[in-house]
């Protein structure tokens, strides 16, 4: 019967922390966004109470009903946004969708192929450290040293000479559209099955302003909390009836347990707000902003990966500035812009170092910042770059303030979560 706040003082403190910290911080994290308030609370809700294992309809406790309605309405808005036939959405996470695809096409040893870590790719694609680079032989595909967009030369020539039963396309870092009909034709070539991991950008197909992989791709997995704006957690989605029954036996049993029936209800929820007109207007805007805060650090004396962004997010190179992704992102920290660091293509700088830093317009565009604001945000972090390029790791304390007071001001302006 008692709230947080009195039941465990501690721990509401540090949720009071993290909500004082996303009111007054600019999130410029491009796999982060503001949920609304009313995912919020669909995922707050006695859903968390409940075992659903099974599928609408086919459940394995009784009691489902309320989870029947909630789940069913999250596979159909997800089928209308996306145009597609079949979605799970009960994968825990993006890894976990993409586990299951793996576990539903291929087998431990099979040969996978995906686009490496260092050129933009996720760790779930092949990467040495994952399960998707230990159990199978996975090759990894990059990008050309000179456009840093996909090499297809080198995508089709592996792919010829490993024929591996899976290729996937997507990443973490990428900031450039990918030519999926491209994937498909060389997927067709050597027999392989053509999976497309949209995480990052699911919310600009979803929005109209970024090509669907669907009509390419056997199956497409994604992440429901980056630019879709929904809660953390994964989907699967596929037009192939048979792909769908493989990818449903593997999410349960083969994979996970119970569904997390209070992230699906705050699924359908996020859902049912892309569908509406408005969220167009605001997947343009992510791009639109997403071009200016890139185009000002460029202006500013920074390298952008690729030359610019079609998408969300862009990969800064600090190289000319003399400055490493790990300064930076520390630095950026101290003067209230959330950013993290990240490895360029053929970075010569350790994971935990870097040459870059990934930036991105999500969170910012949710709460109304538009060009101007963007703007000011990229010459805000260009004088925090600025003073670690003068003064070594320690920036120059003086401007690290006085664009923590601008970014206060800032968000002053455009508030969030105004009344929790
Ligand atoms: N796929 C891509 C392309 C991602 O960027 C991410 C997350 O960063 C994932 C999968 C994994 O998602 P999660 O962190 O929900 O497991």
């Amino acid at each position: 019967t008692r709230g947080l706040a009195d039941a465990d003082p501690a721990v509401f403190a540090g949720v009071r922390h993290e909500l004082a910290r996303e009111q007054n911080q600019i999130e410029l994290i491009a796999s982060e966004n503001i949920v609304s308030k009313a995912v919020l609370e669909a995922q707050g809700s006695v859903f968390t109470n409940k075992y659903a294992e099974g599928y609408p309809g086919k459940r394995y406790y009784q009691g489902c009903h309320p989870s029947d309605e909630v789940e069913q309405l999250a596979i159909d808005r997800a089928k209308q946004l996306f145009d597609c036939g079949y979605a799970n959405v009960q994968p825990h996470s993006g890894a976990q969708a993409n586990g299951a695809v793996m576990l539903a096409l291929t087998k431990p040893g099979d040969t996978i192929m995906g686009l490496s870590l260092d050129a933009g790719g996720h760790l779930t694609h092949g990467a040495k450290a994952a399960m998707s680079g230990k159990w199978f032989n996975a090759v990894q595909y990059g990008v050309t040293p000179d456009t840093h967009l996909i090499d297809f030369d080198e995508v089709e020539r592996l792919a010829k000479e490993h024929r591996p039963k899976l290729i996937i396309t997507g990443g973490s870092a990428y900031p450039r559209q990918i030519d999926f009909a491209k994937f498909r034709a060389i997927a067709d070539e050597v027999g392989a099955l053509f999976m497309v991991d949209m995480a990052h950008f699911a919310g600009l197909v979803a929005g109209g302003v970024h090509p669907t992989p669907f009509g390419h791709a056997h199956v497409v997995t994604t992440t429901t909390h980056k630019t879709l704006r929904g809660p953390r957690g994964g989907m699967v989605m596929t037009d192939d009836e048979a792909i769908a029954k493989k990818i449903n036996s593997a999410v349960f049993p083969g994979l996970q347990g119970g569904p997390l029936m209070h992230v699906i209800a705050a699924k359908a929820v996020a859902f049912g707000e892309a569908l509406e007109p408005g969220f167009k207007s605001y997947a343009a805007a992510i791009i639109e902003n997403a071009k200016v805060l890139a185009a000002t650090l460029k202006e500013r004396g920074c390298e952008v990966v690729s030359g610019g962004t079609d998408t969300h997010l862009a990969l800064i190179d600090l190289t000319p500035l003399g400055v490493t992704g790990k300064d930076a992102d520390e630095a950026l920290e101290r003067a209230g812009i959330t950013c993290n660091k990240n490895g360029i293509p053929n970075d010569p700088l350790p994971p935990v170092k870097t040459s870059g830093i990934r930036v991105g317009s999500p969170a910012g565009t949710t709460r109304g910042f538009g060009p101007a604001e963007f703007r000011e945000i990229g010459n805000m972090v260009a004088d925090v770059l600025d003073g670690l390029a003068k003064n070594g790791e320690q920036g120059d304390a003086q401007v690290e303030n006085a664009v923590q007071q601008r970014v206060n001001a800032l968000c002053h302006r455009f508030p969030i979560y105004q009344g929790l």
